[in-house]
């Protein structure tokens, strides 16, 4: 059995994150995917807000995988009004981006082992046995284990963390042509229940997708297409399953730490989840390399440390899954009446002497002021959305 200091599960980006930090740190991870080529095949709308890109000091190498800018999101609650998002995002191509996390790993000393999936995970004494399968099917012995391996969890829930339910499921075309000039959401309690359907304009192509709890998805898909009047050919279909109700409860314990999807760090609104993926991931490696210290010296330097400081970031607060219980329980003509309320405003810029006549307006309007904390948390989720939302 080959003995290893510390093993990631996942090479997404919270298990690149986490690799590429404690790399900065002088630790060299092993990180093990189950596919043979990184970032594919994709599973997301390609969205990501500029935020992720200061996080991480990405701005530099930006031309190798963002695609088009955008400074505003057009958000639509009912036919026919407008409110919109002050979002500074990018759509990028997300292979490219998850290749470019992977390259900064190995450029720092990380070993990637593709086509490697760990089929099994048993708890030793004194740390973890690594069973995994495909080409390099082997035996490891590791120390410590980061577990990045995506919503599915399986590892996590094999070493008795929850999975991050429940799932939302996710389906998305690339059509051919640039439909829109703004990312646009779509909400509708009827038609997309507990969620929504996008349309995220590319270079000469756009994602257009939808999540929703509703199981006829490709038909609600294919009718949102005609109904957007967007009648491009299909270039390719893609889905995937999302953590709906964000950070699951545990996300430690003994020698192990669970990450990005597996620890269920995904806006519960927008349900984005690349840039809490790799903030999860950078706090973990962090977390992992004192803790690996810890070990030599006999400080004795505790794992409850990355719930704590996790808990200091905005997207772990209760007010965000508060939101998103509320807001998606609403019915349509209570989405009406919000839109006419904000109609050309930002949701998530609402200030001042604008939020004074936008609360006059609410006064004046029984469905909205029947649940005014609801009022609040939406607020609140889509202020905190704009950052952590995708
Ligand atoms: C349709 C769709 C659209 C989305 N759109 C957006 C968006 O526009 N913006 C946004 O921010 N988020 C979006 N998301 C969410 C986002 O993709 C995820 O939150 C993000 O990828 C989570 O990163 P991760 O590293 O935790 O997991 P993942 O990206 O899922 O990475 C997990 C990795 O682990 C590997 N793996 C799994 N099991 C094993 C195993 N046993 N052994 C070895 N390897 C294993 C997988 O192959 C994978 O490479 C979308 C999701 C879906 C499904």
């Amino acid at each position: 059995m080959e003995r290893i200091g510390i093993a990631i599960v996942g090479a997404g980006p919270a298990g690149l994150q986490a690799a590429i930090t404690l790399s900065q740190l002088n630790y060299q991870p092993i990180v093990f995917e189950e596919h043979s080529v990184i970032g594919q095949p994709i599973q997301c709308g390609e969205g990501l807000s500029i935020q992720a890109f200061h996080d991480f000091s990405l701005e530099e190498d930006m031309d190798a995988f963002c695609v088009r800018e955008f400074k505003k999101c057009k958000i639509m609650m009912s036919e026919n009004k407008a409110v919109y998002g002050d979002v500074h995002a990018f759509s990028i191509r997300r292979d490219a981006f998850d290749q470019y996390l992977a390259k900064r790993a190995t450029d720092m000393g990380v070993e990637i082992l593709l086509s490697t999936k760990v089929t099994k995970v048993v708890r030793l004494s004194d740390g973890f046995q690594i069973i995994t399968s495909g080409e390099k099917k082997k035996e490891y012995r590791c120390d410590m284990l980061i577990i990045a391996e995506g919503y599915k969890a399986k590892i996590a829930r094999d070493l008795n963390f929850p999975q991050p339910t429940p799932l939302i499921k996710a389906l998305e075309y690339k059509v051919e042509g640039e439909w829109r000039d703004d990312l646009e959401f779509y909400f509708d309690a009827k038609k997309y229940p507990s969620g929504y359907c996008w349309i995220f304009p590319r270079k000469g192509e756009t994602n257009v997708g939808i999540a929703t709890t509703a199981k006829d998805r490709k038909k609600r898909l294919d009718d949102f297409l005609k109904e957007k009047e967007i009648t491009g050919s299909i270039m390719n279909k893609i889905g995937g399953q999302i953590p709906m109700n964000g950070p699951i409860n545990k996300l430690y314990d003994t020698g192990v730490i669970v990450v990005g999807d597996t620890a269920g760090m995904v806006n519960p609104i927008f349900y984005g989840g690349i840039r809490l993926a790799m903030t999860s991931g950078e706090i973990a490696g962090k977390i992992v390399a004192h803790y690996m210290n810890s070990l030599n010296d006999n400080s004795r330097y505790n794992l409850s440390n990355y719930h704590k400081t996790l808990k200091k970031y905005q997207f772990m607060k209760k007010v965000n899954l508060k939101c998103h219980l509320f807001f998606y329980s609403r019915s349509n003509e209570y989405l009406e009446k919000l839109s006419m309320i904000l109609e050309g405003k930002y949701i998530n810029r609402i200030e001042k002497w604008e939020k004074i006549k936008v609360i006059g307006k609410i006064l004046k309007c029984p469905i909205l002021l029947r649940h005014p904390l609801g009022l609040y948390w939406i607020y609140r989720g889509f202020k905190i959305a704009r950052d952590w939302g995708f």
